[in-house]
């Protein structure tokens, strides 16, 4: 049975470039059903398979999907976005489908596509991504010019064109209504809701905004059902997903495995465990933007509610890992300085609070500290919290400061009391006895 159906093709050679090999290994027969279906038949299906978006929000696609209306009622002209803008800092997964395995994408953003109506449909993609980017084009044109997109496909009364646009480069840009205002050639920054986009996105017309992993599911929860696609799972969360490790283990990459695998399993087996001579202190699971967990929550399975209910977010299920000689205020501060490079300025607590914090962050890492710092830092974060800022960006950024803060206040004590980072101190001890 399928088990792996995001990368059943990933290693099979020459099949990103080759639309004869993707379909001679099944692929399209999941489009192809799907037009013979009707569009609501395939938002049911896709609702009643628990599919959750895999950008990070994890909210059921289907049920993203019924909030435009219905096909033949409401706006005729809708439209599908694919946010292939991966910018989370530790996250590296749909870089991975899109170059390996175009065809995928492509054929579940067509299925999509027809569900909700949509005859025209882009791809929003990093600007650095230029391989998945060609990639896309070759697989976009080869599907037209086999009648798989394009006008009147397979003789049905359905039309549809995919467009690639890259990306200028902002990581606000991963926001769907400010990737929404990019596209339509506007300031990057995002759009008070509502309207969701469902009722009025690109061009005032609803549109849906789905992630790379999301769509690179469907062609194969279509074609062997709902029921097939819940099963993959081993805990509460249907299907599977791309985890991936970063940081100091034997083996950093990027997996497809069932949604519920315990974490230690992922950081482990799959990741190869810690180098040796350094122990897991801490973790961010879905990418740098979620809170930190601690070692007593390696057994938890990664499921959104699981994780959640454990003070963290699933995110992008991409586990950056701490070890016990690297600085938890160094990791904050190279986080931060990230989120505050990357404000789009539209709300102050944001734009002049990042780097604030950033700031405070340099004068406790750097030895300069006062326990006053501190006090500022915490204050600063939870003024970034949510519901004090126009989009989650700078609660995103909150969510590793406020956790570090927590799990690892001696370090910070130690930063101000001490005058230095102590890791930088035992660093240099070691380095004068090891000559
Ligand atoms: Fe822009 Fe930051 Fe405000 Fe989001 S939170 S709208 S990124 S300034």
């Amino acid at each position: 049975m399928l088990t792996k159906p995001l990368t059943k093709n990933i290693g099979t050679e020459n099949v990103a470039a080759d639309i004869d090999r993707y379909r001679d290994n099944g692929g399209y027969r999941g489009w192809l059903k799907s037009l013979s279906m009707s569009p609501q038949d395939i938002v049911t299906t896709v609702q009643d398979a628990g599919l959750r978006g895999r950008g990070g929000a994890g909210f059921n696609t289907g049920l993203k999907w019924s909030f435009v209306p219905p096909v033949g009622q409401g706006p005729e002209i809708r439209y599908l976005v694919c946010n292939a803008d991966e910018m989370e800092p530790g996250t590296f997964k749909d870089r991975l489908l899109m170059e390996r395995d175009p065809h995928l994408l492509i054929e579940g953003m067509a299925i999509a596509a027809y569900a909700i109506g949509a005859t025209s449909a882009y791809i929003f993609i990093r600007g650095e991504y230029h391989l998945a980017a060609t990639r896309l084009q070759e697989a976009i044109a080869a599907a037209t010019a086999t009648g798989l997109l394009g006008k009147q496909i397979q003789g049905r009364d359905y039309s549809l064109t995919i467009h690639v646009h890259r990306s200028a480069g902002n990581y606000i840009c991963g926001e769907e209504t400010a990737l929404l205002n990019a596209l339509e050639g506007r300031r990057a920054i995002p759009r008070a809701k509502p309207p969701f986009p469902q009722v009025s996105g690109l061009w005032g017309r609803p549109t849906v905004v789905n992630n790379v992993e999301t769509l690179c599911n469907l062609p194969d929860l279509i074609e062997m059902g709902a029921g097939w696609y819940r099963s993959l799972g081993r805990g509460q969360d249907s299907g599977t997903k791309l985890f991936g490790v970063s940081g100091m283990v034997k083996n950093p990459g990027t997996w497809e495995l069932p949604m519920g695998t315990p974490i230690r399993e992922i950081i482990e087996e799959h990741a190869g465990g810690m180098f040796d001579g350094l122990n897991l202190r801490g973790f961010l699971p879905g990418g740098g933007s979620t809170d930190f967990l601690g070692p007593e929550h390696l057994d938890l399975p990664m499921d959104y509610d699981v994780i959640g209910r454990a003070g963290s977010r699933m995110g992008t299920g991409t586990i950056t890992v701490l070890d016990d000689q690297t600085c938890p205020v160094g990791m904050v501060l190279n986080l931060s300085r990230f989120f505050a490079r990357e404000s789009c300025g539209w709300c102050t607590p944001c734009r002049d609070g990042l780097p604030w914090v950033v700031q405070l962050l340099e004068r406790i890492e750097f030895g300069h500290g006062s326990r006053e710092d501190l006090r500022l830092l915490q204050e600063q974060a939870q003024r970034m919290g949510p519901g004090n800022t126009f989009c989650a960006l700078a609660p995103g950024a909150a969510e590793p400061l406020q956790s570090a803060l927590k799990m690892f206040a001696q370090d910070f004590i130690d930063h101000v009391t001490g005058g230095c980072c102590p890791y930088d101190r035992v660093q240099a001890i070691e380095h004068r006895t090891t000559g």
